[in-house]
């Protein structure tokens, strides 16, 4: 049976249903309540960042995420492309989706990928990105089983925690902070793909009331508040919004922090209901046989505390880190003597 969206074109669609003096780029609403005179010039503003889709050039598929194909491309040098395969006949889905751009163009972060652009008319959605140069975390993690040492962990969540707290600081929500989302390129972190998820969810292909689809590796990183409301919609209701906050990603990156101690997600085997319901009901990964300090394992109960209250503020958690003991002279033997590493230094 075809997909009832499917029998007709979406371009001519689009073209049909908008009147021809309105601009689609130009209509767009500031999620900030403006003041009229303001909100001309956003919007303004929120067309200069739209990249007609005749000017990319797309080169290599890199990989299908939720949203759609990722390519590799050239817009003034190289990109990523995210093509977003999200229903362009539904204007508040597209609405949705000038919304989150609109935020992105405000990020600017040694930590956080560089947005570039998006295409913004139908039937084109794509998001232009910088392009992330060497691997995420997940692979360097889950597929490399690259162990990082205590100095190098704390390096690398710390970068995660002030990219984190500087969107946060935008009132920009990720909802989808796994390793899979962060890149290590020359050694430093980029955080990418914040704020698509809500996006994602009204992808037409993937819309089916009856079943939640729950992406691998996915539900080791979700707070218990958004467990229990997962599990009212899988009872049918999937439209919910689910209570995504700033405090559901630092539970996120909790998870990060155990990927980063313990070389795998927690939860890993156990079947997906029973991690629901563990999780739904306030049971934790236990955390007995990880090698870790009593301070380390304090950042996780922190980070994954029951109630999002008492979860720190990503400000905080990186205070924190940085006053775990860091392991000195890992770079020099013991017999190194110390006068000659003393002289290398200016
Ligand atoms: P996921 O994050 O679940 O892997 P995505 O749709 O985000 O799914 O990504 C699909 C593929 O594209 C992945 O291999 C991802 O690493 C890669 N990718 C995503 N964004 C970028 C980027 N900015 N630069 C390079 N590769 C990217
Ligand atoms: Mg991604």
């Amino acid at each position: 049976t075809i997909d009832s969206h499917d029998t007709h074109d979406p371009f001519t669609d689009s073209e049909r249903t908008l009147p021809e003096h309105v601009d689609p780029v130009d209509e767009i609403t500031d999620p900030e309540p403006n003041p009229v005179a303001t909100r001309k010039n956003s919007q303004k503003l929120l067309s200069e960042w739209d990249i007609p889709f005749e000017q990319l050039e797309i080169l290599d598929l890199i990989g299908t995420g939720r949203f759609g194909a990722v390519h590799k491309g050239k817009w003034h040098g190289d990109v990523a492309i995210k093509m977003m395969d999200i229903d362009t006949d539904d204007e508040k889905q597209l609405q949705a989706f000038k919304r989150e751009v609109s935020f992105f163009r405000m990020t600017r972060h040694d930590f956080v990928v560089l947005f570039m652009g998006a295409c913004m008319r139908p039937p084109h959605l794509a998001i232009v990105t910088s392009l992330c140069k060497g691997q995420t975390l997940y692979t360097h993690i889950h597929l490399r089983k690259d162990r990082f040492n205590i100095n190098r962990t704390i390096q690398i969540a710390t970068q995660i925690t002030q990219g984190m707290g500087y969107l946060h600081h935008r009132g920009i929500v990720h909802k989808d902070l796994k390793s899979k989302n962060i890149f290590i390129e020359n050694g430093k972190v980029v955080i990418t793909d914040f704020a698509l998820f809500s996006i994602g969810r009204l992808s037409k292909k993937k819309a089916r009331k009856d079943s939640l689809v729950i992406p691998d590796g996915w539900l080791c990183y979700l707070a218990p508040e958004l467990m229990t409301s997962l599990k009212i919609n899988t009872d049918g209701n999937q439209d919910m919004e689910l209570p995504f906050s700033e405090k559901s990603d630092v539970h996120s990156f909790g998870t990060i922090w155990y990927e980063l101690l313990a070389g795998e997600w927690p939860f890993h085997k156990e079947p997906v209901e029973t991690v629901i319901w563990q999780v739904g009901k306030g049971l934790k990964q236990p955390l007995n046989h990880l090698q870790a300090s009593r301070d380390v394992k304090e950042i996780l109960m922190m980070c994954w505390s029951y109630s999002p209250e008492s979860r720190p503020m990503f400000q905080h958690i990186k205070k924190t880190i940085l006053r775990l003991p860091k392991k000195k002279g890992l770079h020099r033997s013991p017999s190194h003597p110390l006068h000659l590493s003393r002289s290398a230094e200016p």
